[in-house]
């Protein structure tokens, strides 16, 4: 629980509060909780507020990300590229499909992956890229696409922070193979507990992941592959349908709180990470300073809660770091000093600015040397 006046995010549903418990109680007075008509109605729903295609509701973002790559047969002695700055479950997705992670570094102005530095990665096991569309906002899909379709290149993107996300006015998940997507609580679309879904254009690939979620089966005790237990409960997709509608003006009010944001600390002692895309959601808003910490510490004694997202490169992680050896100089730099501020839809202007204002009135002792 934290005590900041102004904390990172909040849970609890407000305005939605209504739609989610009329939700909830639909679902009981049915008595059917796995796999029933909540989902289908949610798969049908979302894949139509995405942009298209078909819907596979799954258990996680992580699941869905790892079902995709099965789906399409990649797996043990295969390389999938992908970046080395995202929730680290971006890379245990790969590891959990079979296939090995490779790391390709960041762009230092958006902390996407770079096109040229995938070029470089690309090996005789490639068989994918996995751009993530970090804090919202679309990697450089055009570049991506010239590469894999130069080398023969699946594309899944991880969409887990970049529901209604557009690349150059084309909706992610639409353009690779598939996106995969999550609706862990604190995202753009949140569940009120883990949930995750596949969106693909292909509907082989849609019926095939379907098909592997729940264990293999074609139809009832009849297993045809060795698949997983990664459904989509009732109970949560209700919960999801119950926000969708919303999610068109809550990402509006994101984009408000961010433009806000970039007027607000223009001149002041943070670096901000450059919008490339019109199309960017603010799943997170992040500054950078050499003085990370202090500022945190400054922030936090102005009442202030703030996050790091990440600040372990994946390379870096024990769990990985034999996986891929390779250097990410970008990334690291990035994860010393990145800081994500608060912003979700229910942040009052009169917070934003506090914050802003606080950022401002940051004078590091320690970052002093720097400016001489
Ligand atoms: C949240 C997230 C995931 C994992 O989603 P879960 O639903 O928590 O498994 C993967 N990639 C990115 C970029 C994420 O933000």
């Amino acid at each position: 629980m934290s005590r900041a006046r102004i904390p990172f995010l909040s849970l609890a549903p407000s305005d939605d509060a209504q739609e989610v418990r009329a939700a909830i109680d639909r679902v009981i007075a049915r008595g059917w909780f796995v796999l029933g008509p909540e989902v289908e109605a949610f798969e049908a729903e979302f894949a139509e507020a995405m942009g298209g295609g078909r819907a596979a509701g799954v258990g996680t973002g992580t699941d869905a990300l790892a079902l995709i790559l099965r789906g399409l047969g990649i797996g043990a002695g295969d390389e999938v590229i992908t970046t080395p700055v995202s929730a680290a479950y971006t890379a245990l997705a790969i590891v959990m499909a079979g296939a090995r992670p490779i790391f390709a570094d960041v762009d230092p102005d958006t902390l996407l992956i770079d096109p040229r530095r995938i070029e470089e990665a690309i090996g005789p096991r490639t068989r994918a890229i996995m751009p993530v569309h970090l804090y919202g906002q679309a990697a450089d899909m055009a570049a991506i696409e010239r590469i894999a379709s130069r080398h023969d290149l699946a594309i899944v993107e991880d969409c887990c922070q970049a529901h209604l996300a557009t690349a150059g006015g084309r909706p992610v998940g639409t353009i690779g193979a598939a996106g995969a997507f999550s609706f862990y609580p604190t995202k753009n679309l949140g569940a009120l507990g883990d949930a995750g879904a596949v969106l693909t254009r292909d509907p082989a690939l849609a019926e095939r992941i379907r098909r592997i979620r729940n264990g293999g089966q074609t139809e009832r005790y009849r297993h045809q592959e060795a698949g997983i237990n990664s459904r989509l409960d009732e109970m949560q997709a209700a919960v999801l349908r119950a926000r969708l509608p919303r999610l068109r003006d809550w990402t509006d009010r994101r984009r408000r709180l961010a433009a806000a944001y970039r007027r607000a600390l223009a001149g002041a002692p943070v670096t901000l990470l450059a919008e490339r895309d019109a199309g960017h959601v603010y799943h997170l808003f992040v500054a950078r300073s050499p003085a990370r910490d202090l500022l945190r510490e400054h922030l936090a004694a102005c009442g202030i809660e703030t996050l790091i997202h990440y600040p372990v490169p994946i390379p870096r992680q024990p769990a990985l770091a034999s996986q891929a050896p390779a250097a990410c100089p970008a990334a690291d730099a990035a994860c010393a000093e990145v800081l994500s501020l608060p912003l979700h839809p229910g942040l009052g202007d009169d917070a934003a600015m506090e914050v802003a204002g606080a950022i401002a009135a940051f004078a590091p002792r320690a970052a002093a040397p720097q400016r001489r």
